[in-house]
């Protein structure tokens, strides 16, 4: 079959692999119908995540028809639609009885390496790096799912692709993000990012009752699909952000905080961001956490920080003092996906929203590759990429 291949930073290819096989008796097999390029996947273009291998298969937001099931996985049927969440998880741990699918303590297959460098292993991911499972991912014609009785969402009859395919990552993702700052009828909830996640957590934000919702970024196109919805927009290349966040707070600060831009934020000129890349280059710091700095530092003092945002590894220079003694709630974390696919599938049906409105480039898997430049660097307006195999 054919498949988006990583081969070392900034090489992804359309490769000929072999097909996937039935591994476990829960397992399913699908032919993919849709699959998505995630701002997680230029983490891994980029070089910033360790343990992917060559060859390995890009690829974790994607749906497709079931061609093929294991012996004891009951809940699926060849023929089913269904999207796959990108954290795999059991249903059967502790965890996972908790709802906290994305750190299942069953799913990831090279837990041993994960309870080394994490602590405690997290769930496998499909097609993000072997300290996750090194699950071979969906940016291809055919993919195994593990755990399959349970890692699915079957769609009903009546939805496009598009307006579901973002189920399995990056809606879910924006709305635990909002989830995550207890909205109140009064907040201002500040969002940096205005990325296909940092979109989906605005829409959230307004969906759960927000007030007022400002956003920060510095791309004019992504800033304007974020003013669609009646939230206020910073463009932090052209005004302070700590300035503005203040006249619009009446010197207060936003009560909640979203970083949607993860471990490669940009700082424009700042002393800290200059730092940041020098250590980022000799491999002293792996992340660059200028965001998670201003969040720290406007948020309004008993304020919550939620983190959607992926970070891979070590940070530096983060002003711990102001946060404990501002008295800031931390929140963050790899998605629960499957805890709010089924409120959010009745959402889209009951059309409260349609996370196709983020879609930009609609492309063939063959040009996928040429596709994570166009995304990773913004040309040609793109926001959103969905591949059809
Ligand atoms: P993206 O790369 O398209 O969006 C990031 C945006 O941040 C860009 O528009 C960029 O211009 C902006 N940005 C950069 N520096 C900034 C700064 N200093 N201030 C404000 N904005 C800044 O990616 P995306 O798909 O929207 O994903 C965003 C983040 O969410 C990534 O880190 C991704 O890995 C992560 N993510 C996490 C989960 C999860 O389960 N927690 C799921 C999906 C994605
Ligand atoms: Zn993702
Ligand atoms: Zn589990």
């Amino acid at each position: 079959m054919k498949a988006l291949t990583w081969h070392g930073k900034k090489d992804i290819r359309y490769d000929t692999v072999p097909d996937p096989q039935i591994e476990h008796p829960r397992d399913a097999i699908i032919k993919v119908s849709s699959c998505a390029i995630c701002g997680s996947d230029l983490h891994l273009f980029d070089g910033f995540m360790p343990g992917m291998e060559s060859g390995d298969i890009m690829g974790h937001e994607f749906m497709g028809e079931v061609v093929e099931v294991g012996a004891e996985n009951a809940a699926l049927k060849i023929g089913d639609r269904i999207v796959v969440p990108f954290t795999i998880f059991c249903g059967e741990c502790d965890q996972c009885k908790r709802g906290n699918f994305s750190v299942c303590e069953r799913s990831n297959r090279n837990k041993s390496t994960a309870d080394k460098v994490f602590g405690h292993t997290t769930a496998g991911l499909f097609g993000y790096t072997h300290l996750t499972g090194g699950y071979a991912g969906g940016q291809a014609e055919y993919v195994r799912i593990p755990f399959a009785d349970k890692t699915h969402v079957k769609i009903p009859d009546g939805l496009s692709d598009e307006q579901v395919l973002f189920l399995g990552d990056i809606f879910p993702t924006g709305w635990q993000a909002a989830i995550n700052c207890d909205i109140e009828p009064t907040d201002t909830v500040a969002i940096w990012g205005a990325g296909p996640v940092g979109q989906m957590a605005i829409r959230s934000a307004f969906l759960l009752g927000a007030k007022h919702v400002v956003v920060i970024d510095c791309v004019p196109e992504r800033l304007a699909m974020a003013r669609v919805t009646g939230a206020t927009t910073i463009n932090f290349k052209e005004e302070s952000v700590v300035e503005r966040l203040a006249d619009l707070t009446q010197g207060k600060g936003p009560e909640k905080c979203i970083d949607a831009v993860g471990m490669e934020s940009h700082a424009t000129g700042s002393f800290d961001s200059l730092y940041d890349r020098a250590k980022q280059a000799v491999m002293l710091e792996s992340d660059r956490p200028h965001v998670l700095r201003e969040m720290i530092y406007v948020c309004r003092p008993a304020g919550i920080l939620s983190v959607p945002g992926v970070y891979g590894g070590l940070i530096d220079k983060i002003p711990f003092g102001a946060s404990m003694n501002k008295g800031l709630t931390w929140r963050m974390g790899q998605t629960h996906v499957a805890r709010w696919t089924d409120d959010l599938l009745s959402r889209i049906q009951e059309g409260q929203i349609d996370p196709s409105f983020v879609i930009t480039h609609r492309v063939s898997l063959a040009e996928g590759p040429e596709m994570y430049k166009t995304f990773r660097d913004k040309e040609d307006g793109c926001i959103k990429v969905v591949l059809t195999p």
